[in-house]
């Protein structure tokens, strides 16, 4: 029996079973591989499966601040366990409307002094990037040297070989169900193959499947929205001529796209180099069953979307020359309070580290440390308020605020 089973090696998942191995724990990780066919898969897929993420690092909150310091900090571990690099790229540009800056001029108003980051403002921003057409009244929030980007699945592969390192123990089997003996403290994992893993304790690290594959006791507050990033595949001078852009999140104002989240053209696994173009839209909706999860990631209308969004990145990127476009999908899971619920689901025994916003890749080894925290110790002791990642079951509307659609908050502007 090990000492704890973690179901789900994702981004969370396996950042957890890295701190709980590396503690002495004998660790067991459920992490289903990433499908060579996903076309075909019948899931569950994974929030990781990309090349790339957009690590952020300054907020106006203190608590995103803190995870942000630590991640940071726990950068080199990471890329100690892995044979591919994880963190990369320039620094992290934030564009936005002064009204629309996330209270970031505040915060850096706060910061120390020699804190490094540049605010710059549009004829700045065209003069450092002429391949960059931004409205004249934006400012920019560039932080230096903070490698603005990573590779998710980088990340999750080294995460999972610290944890091999210090003794922990992959299945590959998706979990369908989870057994809770409250009398002699033991939980017992079943997986698809009918084979079972035992462990003194459980931590569920699921993300969008965590409501819908009969793990949890009872039903946690989960919003799951669809979610697609447009590809524009580029031949080499293209790219190169487009090497330089930054890792850039762009509040930008436009019919059927906002908050969108670029990086400079990567070559993807399949040898083509593409420029990415993250974005909510529109088409957006909510999925709630898995078979709907699934099959938005296995075949999603996605592509529907192309022609609307076209015009947002050719205006940012004037002249952008790409030999064709493609969508990429994936699933969003929102919590009622925007930070994942790190919590104890049943004393002593089951734990939950659920939901990443659309945020928690940058700070998937401290989410995944705090976990590791609460499981071994049975209680909160870090620092941070635990209030900020308490578990919430009401499905109440009001708790949604700022969690909705695109296409709703653009109805309800339109009025
Ligand atoms: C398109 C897109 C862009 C994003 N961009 C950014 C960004 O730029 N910066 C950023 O910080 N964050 C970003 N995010 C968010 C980030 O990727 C997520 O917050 C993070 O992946 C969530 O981690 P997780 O461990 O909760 O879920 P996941 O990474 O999805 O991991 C959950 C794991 O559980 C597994 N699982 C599910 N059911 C079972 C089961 N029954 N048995 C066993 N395993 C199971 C899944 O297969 C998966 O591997 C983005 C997300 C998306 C979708």
């Amino acid at each position: 029996m090990f000492d704890v089973v973690v179901v789900g090696g994702g981004i969370i998942g396996a950042s957890a079973a890295r701190h709980l191995a590396q503690s002495g724990a004998s660790v067991a990780v459920i992490a289903p591989p990433e499908p060579t066919t996903p076309e075909t898969h019948t899931g569950p897929f994974g929030a990781f499966h990309d090349v790339s993420r957009l690590s952020r690092r300054l907020y106006a909150g203190t608590v995103e601040n803190e995870l942000s310091r630590r991640a940071l900090a726990a950068n080199p571990t990471i890329e100690s366990f892995s044979d591919t690099q994880v963190f990369s790229g320039p620094a992290h540009l934030f564009v936005s409307r002064p009204e629309d800056d996330e209270g970031l001029a505040e915060a850096v108003a706060a910061l120390p002094s020699g804190h490094g980051v540049n605010v710059l403002n549009a004829k700045e921003l065209a003069q450092r990037w002429p391949e960059i057409s931004l409205p004249s009244d934006v400012v920019g929030f560039l932080e230096p040297g903070t490698g603005g980007a990573l590779d998710p699945r980088a990340l999750v592969a080294a995460q999972l070989k610290g944890a091999i390192a210090s003794g922990g123990k992959i299945f590959t089997q998706p979990a369908v169900g989870l057994n809770l003996d409250r009398k002699n403290l033991q939980t017992t994992v079943t997986l698809a193959d009918a084979s079972t893993v035992a462990a003194r304790k459980a931590l569920v690290a699921t993300g969008a499947w965590s409501n819908l594959s009969g793990l949890l006791p009872r039903p946690v507050a989960l919003r799951r929205k669809t979610e697609m990033v447009l590809l524009a595949e580029l031949d080499p001078a293209e790219a190169q001529r487009l090497a330089n852009l930054p890792v850039m999140h762009y509040v930008i104002d436009h019919p059927a796209a906002s908050d969108i989240y670029t990086v400079a053209p990567i070559t993807y696994p399949d040898g083509r180099t593409m420029l990415k173009w993250g974005t909510n839209t529109t088409a957006d909706r909510w999925v709630d069953t898995s078979e709907d999860i699934n099959a938005w990631y296995r075949s999603g209308d996605s592509d529907r979307m192309v022609d609307a969004l076209r015009s947002s990145i050719e205006a940012t990127y004037p002249g952008i020359s790409a030999t064709a476009w493609h969508t990429q999908r994936c699933v969003i899971t929102y919590t009622t309070h925007a930070m994942p619920y790190i919590d104890i689901l049943v004393p002593d025994l089951l734990y939950s580290a659920i939901g990443g916003n659309g945020r928690c890749a940058k700070w998937a080894d401290p989410m995944g440390a705090l976990a590791a925290s609460l499981t071994l110790n049975g209680k909160w002791v870090d620092d941070l308020p635990a209030e900020r990642f308490a578990v919430d079951y009401t499905q109440s509307p009001a708790v949604w605020e700022g969690r909705d659609l695109l296409s709703d908050r653009k109805n309800n502007l339109s009025g």
